[in-house]
């Protein structure tokens, strides 16, 4: 850590677009005016991003300050005030309950919910002490409502988790595929570096498809604006017409795939009649993406939330991928198929297992043979890691619901904001019989239901490594002391273990060691990190892996892409057709609630507001939530432009201002996600949303359910 004038390298925390920042210290008094003692630019050298930076980015000095939590605090019941405490006390509290509930109702009472502002460390610690330790996998993360479909899509599809793409691939491209993904406002710095190339090159095309016409769509070739659950319609639609037009890649399907022929078989029923019917587009649009994907030599498909958050989440993925097997766009420049992640580190907690189904390295909780390795790196009894599934992020309100989850630990998350079906999330947070909450801020919605409150140390206060969408790895490095009694998440979880009598197992002196330890687990698996340490990362810079310690030269072991040798991790190393219908979305508009809603984010609040809604700046971007309506609907409701409605669903109801608009499509209605009970009154778009979830990868359907909408 420095105090002096000079320039820190660090990451922007926020999207997993991973930004590379500078933080320079200024050397003035912090006034009234410019209140903060640090200027942020973008880092040149940084390769993901060049640069570059988005509003959130330039401004998150601004939130460093504004509202921590700088003491650890309890109280015995919700509703009382707290009291500050020591940490020598908060820990006692927080082991001796641990110790209480594995006497009295065992491991899986014990649950713990994290998230991707996580640095690799911090999720690292916690699995060690959760998986390991204390023998549950109810560790799951917020991760889990956002890319978890991804990762089994990938799993299912090549063998293995791991984006293949990189973000080079934006400036190589042919034809951007953007699908439930609204990149320009979401990730808007890879979509600005696609966007240079787009601009110049005329044969360079955009296909958008959202229901929605967002910013992304605005600049699209091509907006197919979807029914919203229709993906699959589509995707399959798109195989048809190729494989019609015999515009498919016969070597490479010969030779990598399996499960083509059922597949091509599939995709007999999704003809252009019926794709147009379903999707709510015309047959020759349908056609023009599909032309589009004919006749580019390389085609780039990006997608986001709006493929991840659904009931058919998983299939959605391979549906994708489907298209990029069929036409051999996979492991070469400017093509392929890339999950973009929303939180600026999960993808380094798919590196550490920080998933309820997952342990360290890609490897899983259901693998014996996984467990063996881990339990004897980590020098513990045989045995000691559970080989059931953890409790996922809805599984541990249901576990609340029912008595079985007695513990409860919450860190660097929001979910009495971001998590589905809100009224039943928040009646289940409320029954928990002891919850602590770790957190940088004080208050958030959260912090409502918590018994203890552990201040932590957030960006800016430590270091550690975050991995971003294109697999490169970056070092956040602290520039100022923690705030307060703040201590970084890692430190937390270590001290928690040693109290618990796992002195050997957390021995660590500082995130480097944590790191080095962790590097050490991924050998020879897909995500081998084995050659990138804290200290190469602070002399060379950010650093792609695969990255094996055995390649000679850092140059030799850059991996940009996955694939190139059209090998696979599946164990004939070939990959696979999925072969999915479409079954639409799972709550079906009706008489009572004829309306689908469909949720979002804009370009500059970030998540539950946390950071975002304490930057005046963004406030003044954004100064309140909205929904957005269609004007034949608003007229037949008598909607006018800024009129109060409520919004009402099975589960619950919110109310919004009105935004008359034709940017979304007759009978859907769109809500940003980002507004919870601190921001604003009853405007919760997650009272709204239900919590079916794709059965393969548990992520709740997030992006549509059925509502009513009335104006009085
Ligand atoms: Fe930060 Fe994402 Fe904006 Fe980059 S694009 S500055 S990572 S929020």
């Amino acid at each position: 850590m420095s105090t002096s004038l000079e320039t820190i390298k660090t990451l922007c925390p926020y999207c997993g677009v991973g930004c590379g920042l500078e933080v320079v210290e200024t050397g003035k008094e912090p006034t009234l005016k410019f209140p903060d003692r640090f200027k942020v630019r973008g880092d040149r050298a940084h390769p993901s991003s060049q640069g570059m930076v988005c509003v959130k980015g330039a401004t998150i000095a601004e939130s460093i300050q504004k509202d921590r939590l700088l003491h650890p605090m309890m109280r015995d019941r919700l509703g009382d005030q707290f009291r500050q405490v020591s940490w020598d006390e908060a820990f006692d509290r927080i082991t001796q309950r641990i110790q209480e509930v594995l006497a009295t109702k065992g491991a899986d009472a014990l649950c713990m919910y994290g998230s991707g502002q996580f640095q690799t460390e911090d999720y690292y610690t916690a699995q060690k002490l959760f998986k390991g330790c204390l023998g549950t996998n109810n560790f799951d993360a917020n991760s889990r409502l956002c890319m978890s479909s991804a990762v089994s899509g990938y799993v299912k599809s090549f063998g293995s988790d791991g984006p293949p793409c990189c973000y080079e691939d934006f400036d190589l491209t042919d034809c951007l595929f953007a699908i439930g993904t609204n990149t320009a406002e979401c990730h808007p710095i890879i979509f600005n570096r696609f966007r240079k190339r787009h601009k110049k090159e005329a044969h360079v095309k955009l296909i958008v498809v959202d229901p929605r016409r967002t910013q992304t769509a605005e600049v699209a070739d091509l907006h197919l604006a979807i029914q919203p659950g229709t993906d699959i319609d589509l995707l399959n639609g798109i195989a048809h017409l190729l494989l019609l037009w015999g515009k498919s890649d016969r070597a490479f399907i010969e030779n990598h795939t399996n499960g083509f022929t059922e597949f091509q078989e599939l995709t007999q029923h999704y003809t252009p009649e019926f794709v147009s019917r379903r999707c709510g587009i015309s047959i020759e649009e349908l056609e023009l993406a599909a032309k589009y994907w004919a006749e580019s030599p390389r085609v780039l498909s990006i997608w986001s939330m709006g493929i991840n958050q659904s009931v058919q989440g998983t299939a959605k993925v391979q549906s994708i991928i489907n298209l990029h097997l069929l036409t051999g766009q996979i492991g070469k420049e400017g093509a392929g198929a890339f999950s973009l992640t929303g939180q600026p580190n999960a993808m380094g907690g798919r590196e550490a297992g920080g998933l309820a189904h997952l342990l360290p390295g890609y490897r899983f909780a259901t693998n014996p043979d996984h467990r063996a390795e881990l339990e004897a790196f980590w020098q513990l009894p045989k045995g000691s890691i559970s080989p059931q599934v953890g409790r996922t992020a809805w599984d541990i309100v249901r576990g609340l619901e029912s008595d079985q989850v007695a513990f409860l630990w919450i860190a660097a998350t929001n979910p009495a904001v971001s998590f589905p079906d809100l009224v039943r999330t928040k009646a289940a947070l409320r029954r928990s019989p002891f919850t602590v909450y770790q957190d940088a801020y004080f208050p958030t919605e959260t912090s409502e239901f918590a018994h203890i409150l552990l201040p932590a140390t957030q960006w800016s206060e430590k270091t550690g490594t975050m991995t971003n969408s294109e697999r490169c790895v970056t070092l956040c490095q602290a520039f100022q002391p923690p705030l307060g009694e703040a201590k970084a998440d890692w430190e937390i979880f270590a001290e928690v273990g040693r109290r618990l009598g796992f002195n050997a197992q957390f021995q660590f002196q500082n995130s480097a060691d944590v790191y080095a330890e962790f590097a050490q687990i991924t050998r020879d698996r897909p995500c081998e990190i084995t050659g990138i340490t804290h200290a190469k990362l602070a002399e060379l810079g950010a650093i792609q892996y695969p990255c094996k310690d055995s390649a000679p030269e850092l140059d030799q072991v850059h991996n940009k892409r996955l694939y190139t040798d059209r090998q696979f991790h599946t164990s004939d190393r070939r990959a696979n057709f999925a072969a999915y219908h479409s079954q639409g979305v799972f709550e079906v508009p009706d008489q009572a609630y004829p309306f689908i809603l469909t949720t979002g984010r804009l370009y500059g609040h970030w998540h539950t507001q946390t950071r975002t809604g304490r930057i005046d700046k963004i406030r003044q971007m954004h100064p309140h939530p909205f929904i957005e309506i269609h004007p034949q609907d608003a007229d037949k409701l008598g909607i006018n432009d800024g009129d109060l409605v409520e919004v009402k669903s099975r589960r619950g109801a919110s109310k919004f201002p009105a935004m008359v608009t034709k940017a979304i499509a007759p009978g859907v209605v769109f809500v940003p996600m980002h507004w919870g009970a601190l921001w604003a009154d009853n405007a919760e778009a997650n009272a709204l949303t239900h919590a079916e979830a794709c059965p393969d990868s548990k992520q709740p359907e997030l992006k549509a359910c059925a509502v009513a909408i009335a104006f009085f």
